[in-house]
């Protein structure tokens, strides 16, 4: 998104009344995109990434790191044409607004053309240049950090300035309003979250169990300035657990997302739901966040923090028995013949028999947060069956039937079923100004609802456009690529980012089968969140990918060292498994099986491994018969340790950031084997994250973390 437009927020009362007229304008809008780009063909391979930073300030003399919230001129200085706006031009970048005040997000100003192999060399350049861009606006004590949660947020002293957690807009126990972006929207979106609940959000990560480790949290403090000051002591806290009450504790962590643009409609539903399967796979193998709010906990990652973050569900929409005293249906309002009994039945659009809202609206059950896994596969392609869209999932059962029975038969199935989904959300924030639109040239009431569902994936409809535009070259189809936590140095996140930007040309080239049930996906993002899952668990994943073993079994990693000339003989060329030829026998019934992430980034003998794939594309896409010169060798060896990040943390070989933090905090003389991160531990384990950033290449502590030979690579450049 970018620069927010200044806007009026409805209150919840005024802006309750046009929940509906939001809905039914959004799918008019919705059906005009497809109108108007329904056809478009053979758009270019684009593909762009996000990266989110943290501004922290780093006081040497007193040895404290803190969330910096009173830099965020930065962001509108970077946007200014009489400001800086010039050297975001001149580095090809663009800076956005975040959730919180000590955030910035910056992007790519124009995206990668996914069809030049420079272009993934220039990622990493482009990353630097966020961070250096980012520097030169700041004082020299205050770094753009990208980690995934900062670990005291949310403790005493975690800003500078100093700020109280009092504020209206979020009641935490913890934050203080002024983390909050200074945009209407955000505070905004806070408020509203908790006040269409009916209580704050209540997020209970399980400590991580040391020897000194006790197990009532004698860290949530007993305030009396808000009627919700109660809740944690009436059934919002869980005991043995970090207790977190507010939308920043999640919309404040980092990650980094992908999007890639597809060539027509039929290719992006196609790759959305081929990284489908992998969204737990790589957010396992991208885990980077063990502490929250100065707790060790007992999971490696983000996630399940800021889907609880911005869960809006009233206590009868997730089916859950209210704290004492406390409206089941939340700020919903809710007719008066409506009756409420515990374990009321629904329907299977998931409406709660009997309750309606005023508006004529039927109360539904809903499993996810706004902020959770795709619930659906878009369908479209030949692999696709019904059977896999397995998990009970509430549509918006007019919206579905409206989409269905267009007169332009634009949407199938699955497709009208995967907005009818999204659309049984309210609007979160409505801005007066914004309340009437033109459905033809506006689409702000479908991106309301479409932007407030944070999925795994998104599906990325082209904008609509009022005419005289060349609508070929303006944004197409696109596929968003959502689960990953973010990583401390550029290498990482262009690696990341380079992998699944290869990996979604190498699925539109090669098409394999990658389909497993729903459910199997919803079972694998559970067990990625465990500690070190990356290589201590296994994932469902389909057995037979509908790919020859044989075609890609010369292109491991080896295949750089062949083709470079680096290669030391030791690695035969062809076949590494069992299968010689053909395309893998399905012996069993069972589509799909558990596998380690080392056999589904690395290959086993039931398919070639999601490496394979990225590695014959590049061998046949970028350099074919082109002689390898010098800079064609240089790329290509950059690339080669990209691919090897992942496939190290696949096997085991190194760490995931998550774990060497844990390892820094155990290590810590300071630490008290109590699971809490002091402020002196905060401080060192920063200061260690620096080391491995671009900011100071320390070869050792590079060494610990990523492993003798990819250290060795980025120290001699
Ligand atoms: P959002 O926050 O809604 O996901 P952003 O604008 O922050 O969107 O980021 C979108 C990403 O998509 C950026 O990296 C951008 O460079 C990239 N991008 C822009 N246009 C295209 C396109 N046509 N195809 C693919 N990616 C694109
Ligand atoms: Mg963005
Ligand atoms: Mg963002
Ligand atoms: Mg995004």
């Amino acid at each position: 998104m970018g620069l927010l437009s200044l806007g009026t927020p409805l209150d919840w009362n005024d802006a309750k009344s046009h929940n509906n007229h939001v809905r039914k304008n959004g799918i008019e809008q919705l059906k005009n995109i497809f109108n108007q780009h329904y056809s478009r063909k053979n758009d270019n391979f684009l593909w762009g990434d996000e990266i989110e930073y943290m501004l922290v300030n780093i006081d040497d003399e007193n040895h404290t790191a803190t969330l910096s919230i009173d830099k965020d001129y930065i962001l509108d200085d970077l946007n200014d044409e009489s400001k800086s706006l010039y050297k975001s031009i001149e580095n090809n970048i663009s800076f956005h607004p975040e959730y919180g005040r000590f955030m910035i997000e910056v992007t790519p100003a124009k995206p990668y053309n996914g069809n030049l192999l420079s272009d993934y060399l220039y990622v990493e350049k482009n990353m630097n240049s966020r961070r250096n861009v980012s520097i030169s606006e700041l004082p020299s004590n205050i770094l753009p950090l990208t980690l995934t949660a900062f670990p005291r947020m949310g403790c005493e002293n975690f800003t500078t300035p100093p700020s109280k957690p009092n504020g209206p807009a979020s009641q935490s126990l913890f934050l203080p309003d002024e983390i909050i972006n200074r945009h209407a929207r955000f505070p905004t979106l806070t408020a509203k979250i908790r006040e269409r609940k009916g209580h704050k959000v209540a997020i209970n990560l399980p400590i991580f169990p040391d020897v000194n480790t006790k197990v009532v949290d004698d860290t949530i403090p007993k305030r009396n300035l808000f009627t919700s000051d109660i809740e944690p002591f009436i059934g919002a806290a869980l005991p043995g657990h970090v207790y977190m009450d507010s939308m920043g504790f999640g919309m404040g962590s980092s990650c980094v997302q992908i999007t890639m643009q597809a060539k027509d409609i039929t290719e992006a539903r196609y790759l959305y739901d081929s990284l489908a399967p992998a969204t737990p796979v790589m957010l396992a193998l991208s885990a980077a966040a063990p502490i929250f709010r100065g707790h060790l906990v007992n999971q490696d990652i983000r996630w399940n923090v800021v889907s609880g973050a911005v869960d809006d569900r009233t206590f009868i929409e997730k089916g859950e028995t209210p704290y004492p005293g406390y409206n089941p249906f939340g700020a919903l309002d809710v007719d008066s013949e409506s009756k409420y009994v515990e374990d009321s039945p629904f329907n299977e659009y998931g409406e709660y028999e009997n309750l309606k809202t005023k508006d004529g609206k039927p109360i539904q059950r809903i499993p996810k947060s706004r902020y959770d896994s795709i619930d659906s596969y878009l369908g479209g392609s030949k692999f696709y069956d019904s059977k896999y869209n397995d998990i009970f999932s509430p549509i918006n059962p007019e919206i579905y039937f409206d989409l269905i029975n267009d007169k332009h038969n634009h949407f199938d199935e699955p497709l009208a079923r995967h907005f009818a989904h999204l659309f049984i959300r309210d609007p979160i924030v409505i801005f007066s100004e914004l309340v009437n639109q033109n459905n033809k040239t506006m689409n702000d009431h479908f991106e309301n609802i479409q932007s407030t569902n944070w999925q795994t994936l998104r599906f990325k409809p082209p904008a609509l456009y009022s005419g005289g535009e060349d609508i070929a070259s303006t944004p197409g189809w696109r596929v968003e690529f959502r689960p990953m936590d973010i990583q401390l140095s550029d290498f990482e996140n262009a690696a990341y980012c380079n992998f699944i930007s290869l990996l979604s040309k190498a699925i539109i080239k090669f098409q394999p089968n990658f389909y497993i049930p729903i459910s199997k996906i919803d079972e694998n993002m559970r067990t990625a969140h465990k500690i070190n899952s990356a290589i201590n668990e296994t994932y469902w994943f389909r057995k037979s990918w509908n790919l020859s073993i044989a075609e890609f079994s010369s292109f491991g990693l080896e295949w750089f060292d062949r083709v470079l000339g680096t290669s030391n003989g030791a690695v035969a060329n062809g076949s590494t498994n069992g299968f010689s030829n053909g395309v893998s026998p399905d012996i069993s019934v069972r589509e799909y099986e558990k596998y380690s992430s080392n056999e589904i980034i690395n290959g086993n003998h039931d398919f070639p491994g999601l490496i394979k794939l990225i590695v014959r594309t590049i061998a046949e896409d970028f350099v074919g018969d082109n002689e390898i010169n010098s800079e064609l060798a240089e790329s290509l060896l950059r690339i080669k340790y990209y691919l090897l990040l992942i496939s190290n943390r696949a096997s085991g070989k190194t760490p995931t950031t998550a774990q060497w933090v844990r390892q820094k905090v155990v290590t810590n003389p300071l630490y008290n084997h109590d699971s809490k991160v002091s402020d002196e531990i905060n401080y060192d384990l920063i200061k260690d994250t620096i080391k491995i950033s671009e900011y100071n290449n320390d070869t050792q502590e590079l060494t610990n973390f990523l492993g003798e030979e990819i250290a060795s690579y980025l120290t001699n450049q």
